[in-house]
């Protein structure tokens, strides 16, 4: 037998290899709407969709227990999952939680780590509904998978797209990135000099925005109250720009991004420059903001304009014309997209 050549994962990357997994596999159910390749997996109920997505966190590579409250870490779980679901303009009703514990935590830890589970239930109007609790040899392990429904008019792919439509996004961008430069610093500062106190207070946001991640359902609500359909959505767990890129390759269009409409808060803008770094690379690529990027149709601008949470930055056009990042002095420059890389 000819010995196959190895493919290091390393050279695949996270989306290769999700494709050459996916590549494999032919839906067999007529109830399979929508498999691999969205926020959520879509299913035809009869009357509506159900939605489902699925996400796991790992110690170590997702959190760090030594700055991440376990009751935190719960609630994020969570609402990372509710996230994907309202990314599909869906509702979230159920979820699971499944858990790989070691010996090395109590009784007491993985309680923190359900009242945390609890709140996001009662935040996001979910129910858990089930899960699986096993030993783990190297440390913490929490997946969660979501169940949602949507109306089959109102649901929103990453492919749905059209030339010229707007692209929105919710909330600011870039501060759970810098939010987590604050704790590495501060636990670095802890671990050479375990005396000092970390100097939190000032950064409260920004440690916020990394440790107490928040889906927006709230903007699910006020867009189908404002009578405003997406045309297309993802939210942001990468980046603006690796998001705004699936957006584009699905809907088979290029975007236009304009620097000087990215929405950046303050604390954000100001420690990025503390810690040197540039805070629009921050906004088109700091991961974790959990913020919805969206489309929508020229015609439902008003409707959405004066929205407070809600930024219009940019548009869709044709693939040909690419990818394209227009600066504050009006250069259009190619947009690139780092993403996280877990590999
Ligand atoms: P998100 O960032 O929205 O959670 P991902 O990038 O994790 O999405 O996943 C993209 C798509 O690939 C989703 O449809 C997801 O369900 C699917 N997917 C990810 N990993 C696997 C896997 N190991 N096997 C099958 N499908 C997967
Ligand atoms: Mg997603």
């Amino acid at each position: 037998m000819a010995e196959e050549k190895r493919t290091e994962i390393n050279d695949l990357g996270e989306f290769g290899l999700i494709k050459r997994i996916s590549e494999k596999f032919t839906n067999q159910n007529p109830s399979t709407v929508f498999g691999i390749g969205d926020d959520a997996a879509v299913m035809d109920c009869g009357d509506e969709y159900k939605l489902v997505s699925t996400d796991m966190l790992l110690e170590g590579v997702h959190f760090d227990l030594s700055y991440a409250p376990l009751t935190h870490l719960g609630f994020k779980a969570v609402a990372v999952n509710v996230s994907d679901i309202a990314a599909m303009n869906g509702i979230p009703e159920q979820i699971t939680v499944s858990i790989g514990i070691s010996n090395r935590f109590s009784l007491q830890a993985v309680e923190a780590l359900y009242e945390g589970v609890k709140f996001a239930c009662e935040a996001y109007k979910v129910d858990l509904v089930g899960g699986d609790t096993t030993s783990s040899q190297a440390g913490l392990v929490i997946s969660v998978t979501a169940v949602g429904r949507v109306a089959k008019d109102k649901i929103t792919y990453r492919n749905g797209a059209s030339n010229s439509d707007i692209l929105c996004v919710t909330g600011d961008l870039g501060g759970a990135f810098i939010g987590l430069q604050v704790l590495e610093r501060e636990k670095q500062v802890f671990l050479e000099n375990p005396g000092m106190q970390p100097e939190l207070e000032k950064y409260d946001y920004l440690v916020k925005r990394q440790l107490k991640a928040d889906a927006r359902m709230d903007i699910v609500h006020e867009l189908a109250d404002f009578d405003v359909k997406p045309t297309a959505m993802i939210d942001i767990s990468d980046g603006l720009a690796s998001e705004s890129f699936h957006l584009c390759e699905q809907s088979r269009l290029g975007v236009a991004i304009y620097e000087d409409k990215l929405p950046i808060a303050k604390a954000t803008y100001d420690t990025a420059v503390e810690f040197n770094i540039d805070p629009i690379t921050c906004a088109l690529n700091g991961g974790e903001d959990y913020e919805l990027l969206f489309t929508i149709k020229q015609d439902d601008f008003e409707k959405i304009k004066n929205h407070p949470d809600i930024a219009t930055i940019g548009y869709m056009h044709e693939e040909t014309k690419g990818r394209k990042f227009i600066t504050k002095n009006e250069n259009m420059i190619d947009l690139k997209a780092q993403g996280w890389k877990h590999f």
